[in-house]
């Protein structure tokens, strides 16, 4: 990125040059030479537009890299807490959660992810609603609404 600053100020100290000399040479009023400066302006110009566009397209790549290296960092963390969860169906008809188990000591209380944020290997916590249904309480995923009732709540299993 330093190199594109560099360059703009490159082109900044050319444009000021240029003005420099446009000004001392109107007070000579030499036409001739005026018209002969006004291309290599153009050029400056557009060479300091286009620094300027790729500046920009840099910007944004180097945005849009550290998104994905954000993004790759918590899907390696979710492969990683992965196999803590099973998936149960907790719903007749079939409405399933990803539900925590895991295989050493753990802090964490029992909660279950969403089937669908878990698909797309994203960690997302299943919220008790206020609402009931016929069905039980709804649960709902704060991060793409899926929705389900159940009469179930998380729990762990029992020692067996
Ligand atoms: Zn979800």
């Amino acid at each position: 990125m330093m190199e594109f600053t560099a360059v703009a100020t490159t082109f900044q100290g050319l444009k000021s040059a240029y003005d420099s000399v446009k000004d001392a040479l109107q007070q000579r009023e030499d036409r001739e030479v005026q018209y002969l400066l006004e291309p290599l302006l153009l050029k400056i110009l557009e060479a300091q537009e286009q620094t300027l566009s790729l500046h920009t397209s840099h910007l944004m790549l180097h945005k849009e890299k550290l998104e994905l290296e954000k993004r790759l960092q918590e899907i390696e963390r979710f492969e990683l807490d992965k196999q803590d969860y099973r998936l149960i169906q907790v719903q007749q008809g079939g409405g399933a959660v990803y539900s925590f188990r895991p295989t050493g000591h753990s802090d964490k209380g029992a909660h279950w992810l969403c089937p669908s944020c878990f698909e797309a290997h994203k960690a997302s916590i299943l919220q008790p609603m206020a609402v009931r249904t016929s069905a039980g309480r709804t649960w709902k995923c704060s991060s793409c609404d899926h929705q389900l009732s159940t009469e179930s709540s998380p729990m762990f299993p029992p020692p067996t």
